[in-house]
């Protein structure tokens, strides 16, 4: 209860940490991750900070270590899931710099089986399944829409879920580094939208699940980048922060939540703050060279949370 009442006061928000594994040929390499605890807390150990200085510790509502696997993950996404049928409005992000595991949470690594499938497919999965348990009572109009948020310019692709599923093959099928590079400096947002009919009171309602695989979160080196690099990482920056700022004022229930800042939180408005619930997935690439923007992830998500 005492829970459920820290969440209501939160404004509903939810961060889980995801690690990711070493890759294949990555074996044998120095984890800057010391510590995962049962109850969502993390040591992370900057090796190039001597002693106490050196050893951060974080805590968030869950904790995934690099062994987790995607139907781990998914069961304690599920109820988030499951209150969209029940007229709420969900938002799930993954949040981290590229090459952190984002994309592998919400919608799997490429060519991925049912066992490996992420977030998105297992979230559609959930709904159709219970919508079809529940069809004496409810009749539920379920649809589907795929938006890209590249430099504060929308791409918006309506569609119906079978359309979805093909867009999503070919973009697998042609996942050259070109495409994957794009993906990574834009926001993707998977809109599915649930109208619930009752059969018996004729009254319906609304529900929505937001799932937002953003861009990287990485710094890009001002002396390194120019053009058209330069601001696409200027916009990214300006819209995560913008981002951080929205739900850090909810979860401080501020009176004022900056939501026109940018594009993205524009178009999540309606799904962020009120009765809405919101889940943050955390990605970390556990290698050494990757420490400074493991610690700004974190210093992130700690703001948020
Ligand atoms: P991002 O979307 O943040 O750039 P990806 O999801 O593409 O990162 O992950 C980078 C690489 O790591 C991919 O090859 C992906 O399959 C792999 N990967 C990420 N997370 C996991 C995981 N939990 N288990 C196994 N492989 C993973
Ligand atoms: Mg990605």
């Amino acid at each position: 209860k005492l829970h459920n009442e820290l969440q209501e006061l939160k404004g509903n928000i939810r961060v889980y940490c995801r690690i990711r594994p070493f890759l294949p040929g990555q074996a044998g390499k120095q984890s800057i991750i010391e510590y995962i605890g049962e109850n969502g807390e993390l040591v992370v150990l900057n090796p190039s900070k001597q002693g106490k200085e050196g050893h951060r510790s974080f805590k968030f509502n869950k904790v995934y270590g690099p062994t987790a696997t995607q139907a781990e993950v998914f069961v304690d996404t599920q109820p988030l899931i499951q209150s969209v049928l029940d007229g709420y409005n969900v938002c799930i992000f993954a949040y981290g710099q590229t090459g952190s595991g984002k994309t592998y949470t919400m919608t799997g690594p490429d060519g991925a089986t049912e066992k490996d499938w992420g977030v998105n497919y297992r979230a559609l999965n959930d709904l159709f399944r219970i919508s079809e348990v529940r069809k004496t009572t409810y009749t539920y109009e379920i649809s589907v829409q795929m938006i890209e948020i590249y430099n504060e310019q929308i791409v918006n692709s309506p569609s119906d879920v079978l359309e979805l599923m093909d867009i999503g093959l070919k973009n697998r099928a042609s996942s050259s580094t070109a495409l994957n590079e794009r993906s990574s400096r834009s926001h993707s947002i998977v809109t599915i939208h649930v109208r619930a009919l009752d059969h018996k009171s004729g009254s319906s309602s609304r529900g929505s699940l937001h799932l937002v695989d953003l861009a990287g979160s990485e710094r890009v080196n001002r002396s390194e980048v120019t053009g058209d690099r330069l601001k696409e990482a200027q916009h990214i920056n300006k819209s995560l922060s913008a981002l951080g700022d929205v739900i850090s004022a909810l979860a401080q229930k501020n009176a004022h939540v900056p939501y026109r800042n940018s594009k993205l939180t524009q178009v999540l408005q309606s799904s962020l703050g009120g009765h809405a619930k919101t889940l943050m997935f955390v990605q970390l690439n556990p290698e050494v060279t990757s420490c400074n923007e493991t610690i700004s992830t974190l210093k992130f998500a700690e703001r948020v949370s």
